[in-house]
C-alpha cells in the first residue's frame, strides 16, 4: 500500500480556509486557493494535480472536477474527519506539525545552537529539537505540541 502522504495532495478553496490549516497540521500537502471562483479553483487543482476540498457545490459539480471532496460540514474538525475517512488517509504521528501552517512547506531540522537568541531563553533551555520553515524562516519546536494535537485528534475520533 502506498503512503497517502506521498500520493495525495490537496487544494482548499476559500470556503474551507480553516480546514486548510488543519490539513497542514496533520502533515498533508495542502495548498490554499485565495478564491472560491469555481473555474479558478479547478484550473489550479488540475495544474498541480491536487484533490479539491470545497463547500461549493458548483465547483464540485464542474465536469472537469473529477477529483474533489464536497464538504457539507460546518465545523472544520468535522470536515477534516470527512476528508480523512473518504480518502482512506492514515494520520502518522511523526507527520503531525511537520509543515509550516502558513506556507505548506515541509519543516527542516535546525541545530539547537543555530536558534540561540532567536527563540525565548526559556524555550531554548527546555527544548532540544527545533525545525524551521525554508520559506518564511519561522522557528518551531514541535515536540511539546504534537502530543496535544494527537490527543485532540483522538478525542475527536479522527485518530484511533
Ligand atoms: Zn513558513
Amino acid at each position: 500500500m502506498s503512503n497517502s502522504y506521498d500520493t495525495q495532495k490537496f487544494l482548499c478553496d476559500s470556503t474551507v480556509g480553516r480546514l486548510c490549516s488543519y490539513m497542514r497540521m496533520t502533515g498533508f500537502d495542502t495548498a490554499m486557493h485565495p478564491s472560491h471562483v469555481p473555474s479558478d479553483v479547478l484550473k489550479s487543482a488540475l495544474d498541480e494535480e491536487r484533490t479539491i476540498l470545497t463547500r461549493n457545490s458548483i465547483t464540485a459539480g464542474m465536469k472537469l472536477a473529477r477529483d474533489v471532496v464536497l464538504l457539507t460540514e460546518d465545523d472544520p474538525w468535522d470536515q477534516l474527519r470527512r476528508v480523512i475517512s473518504s480518502r482512506h488517509l492514515t494520520i502518522e504521528t511523526e507527520r503531525i506539525l511537520s509543515r509550516c501552517l502558513e506556507d505548506n512547506e515541509v519543516l527542516q531540522p535546525v541545530p539547537k545552537d543555530d536558534v540561540k537568541g532567536k527563540v525565548w531563553p526559556f524555550v531554548w533551555a527546555t527544548q532540544n529539537d527545533f525545525t524551521t520553515c525554508p520559506k518564511c524562516g519561522r522557528i518551531f519546536w514541535p515536540a511539546t505540541h504534537v502530543e496535544a494535537m494527537l490527543s485532540k485528534l483522538k478525542s475527536l475520533g479522527i485518530v484511533v
